[in-house]
């Protein structure tokens, strides 16, 4: 074929390839060469070629295995280098930036979470350089080799060239050119991505989604979305949109969303919301125990775990609302699994079967029937979302490619 004699064609087949045996040797490992070929399909003197490259790049290493009842010599096994790269992973969500340093096995570093004021007179981009250059002066001394920097941030963002176009809280954002100016800055790739979709990615690679091939994870938090994972594939996940179904209208006549609509999820179902419904209906019901302490999320959950009719009438509304829209998404994406993230997990005893009643009851009997809603592992805080950019860059090939050209 004309096309196989192109340049950036082998290009492509060569990253894809490496990434696909980094991927192997990195959740099988230590795993033989022959195991390693078979695996990956690809010709033994293919995988002597791109293992001698990892290994001359310290991305992989050598260890002997010795097969279980085998007298024999010990076989040789490879296994992933990762301590000797670090990659920075940033989180910024309302008011805080989280900045962790990890190496290529994700463990965690170093990590930092500062305040980053919704407003300030320096610009957006000034101030998030800022705090990566002095995270990097703070922590010199445990920094090995950088690999990339990954972002993780709500909004709505254009991740294939790193452009922030609008965020919530951050009213100075329009068109940051965040990727391309940190990348030149630093002079190493830098990954962006909606918090929302690189969670759920973190979830599939590392957490309660492991393993299984079509997810849907729904955020309930100050914003309400959702992340699919399709045939082991995110949804949308090379362009700005989400799953939106945060503004997915569920009551005509409810409350003006931001958005320009009426009655959106988010405006029924987001953490505020929610917090505001509770006060104008504990003013109807004085002898509800939320009277007690402060409002919160958290004594919200407590309260309904205790047994308040109110809080739990309250929980279980949020869940029903959730639920309809999923239920309408289990009909399209017929899912093993379901994952919500959410701060009122706290109490998933209530919030849970409010969901799966509804699902059961709204969508096909035959995708519902063995459907799991459970929690997430990982909460909307924190760093391992990020982690899930850098890994899948490995996995793709695009970032393991640049680490093996030095
Ligand atoms: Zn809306």
């Amino acid at each position: 074929m004309v096309a196989d004699s192109q340049p950036g064609h082998i290009d492509q087949i060569k990253q894809t390839n490496a990434g696909a045996v980094y991927r192997l040797i990195d959740q099988l490992g230590p795993v033989s060469r022959i195991d390693l070929s078979r695996l990956a399909q690809l010709a033994p003197a293919s995988i002597t070629k791109i293992v001698r490259e990892m290994l001359e790049a310290h991305l992989v290493q050598e260890t002997e295995i010795q097969e279980p009842g085998s007298r024999g010599r010990p076989a040789v096994g490879l296994m992933v280098e990762t301590e000797a790269w670090h990659y920075l992973s940033v989180r910024i969500n309302r008011g805080e930036i989280h900045l962790a340093l990890r190496d290529l096995s994700s463990k965690l570093v170093v990590e930092e979470t500062l305040p980053l004021p919704l407003q300030d007179p320096t610009p957006f981009l000034t101030r998030i350089i800022t705090h990566i250059d002095q995270f990097f002066i703070r922590h010199q001394h445990m920094l090995e080799r950088l690999t990339a920097i990954a972002i993780t941030l709500p909004g709505i963002i254009d991740t294939e060239n790193g452009i922030i176009f609008r965020m919530p809280f951050y009213e100075d954002v329009k068109e940051v050119q965040l990727g391309e100016t940190l990348s030149e800055h630093t002079g190493v790739p830098v990954y962006i991505q909606h918090d929302i979709s690189a969670w759920t990615m973190a979830e599939a690679l590392f957490g309660a989604s492991r393993g299984a091939r079509d997810v849907i994870q729904v955020v309930i938090d100050h914003n309400v979305g959702a992340g699919v994972i399709t045939d082991g594939r995110l949804l949308h996940a090379g362009s700005s949109s989400l799953v939106e179904i945060g503004h997915t209208q569920v009551d005509p006549y409810g409350k003006r969303c931001y958005c320009g609509n009426h009655g959106c999820l988010e405006t029924i179902a987001s953490v505020e919301s929610v917090l505001e419904l509770a006060q104008v209906r504990m003013n109807q019901s004085m002898s509800s125990m939320l009277h007690q302490q402060p409002l919160s999320v958290d004594w919200l959950c407590q309260a309904a775990l205790k047994g308040d009719l109110l809080a739990k009438d309250i929980i279980s509304g949020v869940g029903t609302n959730v639920g309809r829209i999923l239920a309408i998404m289990v009909n399209l994406f017929n899912p093993q699994k379901i994952l919500i993230g959410s701060p009122f997990n706290q109490a998933a005893d209530i919030l849970f079967p409010a969901i799966t009643d509804c699902i059961r009851q709204q969508s096909l009997p035959a995708y519902s029937r063995h459907i799991a809603v459970e929690s997430t592992q990982f909460s909307n805080r924190g760093t391992m979302a990020g982690a899930a950019l850098v890994k899948d860059a490995l996995y793709n090939g695009s970032l393991l490619i640049r680490l093996l050209q030095g």
